[in-house]
């Protein structure tokens, strides 16, 4: 898939689900989704058809990735990495995306969505463990630890987000934050409930099992 450029409501629209990348508007009244919740398009509201198998499949990938805001190609290396691990092959996909480092920034409330988590990390404001990681895709492992570089810190600009932020989305458990410090840690690994995401993953790995 190449970059979508289009309006980003209509995705969640075609998904049926909030994929909440808008930051503060998702969770307002204005959220598209709340005030049509029916799939883009002149016959969306009007018409449903029964979808094969495939499309339902096809419907779980799409949301998955686009939640996630990641590309096909990159998705697929995720999947072959998740299908060569141990356990369920889905929830291993899930959560490997859910330890990227962009879903974290936005997880831990210091950014406004993914989207917005990937711009700050690739502009090179943050440290993994000391050093400067500007990697979005980059895999975080337990204990791990997040921190806005000294000189980022002092950006204002950095710092009006970070203010404005706080508590736009509630901090799962296994991530300990220190707001003060703009910093915070992987306090352990997520489990399948901790994906906030309405997904059934299982079609999504029917579909590349095919
Ligand atoms: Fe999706 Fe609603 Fe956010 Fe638009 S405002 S991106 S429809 S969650």
């Amino acid at each position: 898939m190449g970059k979508y450029n289009g309006a980003l409501c209509r995705l969640c629209r075609a998904e049926g689900t909030k994929l909440f990348l808008k930051g503060k508007r998702c969770l307002t009244e204005k959220c598209s989704l709340d005030k049509r919740s029916y799939p883009p398009g002149q016959r969306g509201s009007r018409f449903r058809y029964r979808k094969s198998d495939y499309k339902i499949q096809l419907r779980e990938k799409q949301k998955v990735k686009r939640f996630y805001g990641i590309g096909e190609k990159q998705f697929r290396i995720f999947f072959k990495k998740a299908s060569q691990k141990k356990g369920i092959t889905g929830e291993n996909l899930l959560r490997s995306l859910e330890m990227r480092f962009d879903n974290i920034l936005y997880r831990m409330n210091f950014a406004y969505s993914r989207a917005h988590a990937r711009q700050i990390i690739r502009h090179g404001h943050l440290n993994i463990n000391g050093r400067k990681v500007s990697i979005p895709s980059y895999q975080l492992k337990l204990n791990d630890v997040i921190e806005f570089r000294e000189k980022s810190k002092k950006n204002e600009n950095i710092k009006a987000i970070i203010e404005d932020v706080k508590g736009l989305v509630e901090i799962p458990e296994w991530l300990l934050v220190e707001p003060e410090k703009q910093s915070g840690k992987v306090n352990s690994i997520p489990n399948r409930d901790d994906v906030s995401l309405d997904v059934e993953e299982h079609l999504v790995v029917e579909l590349y099992s095919k």
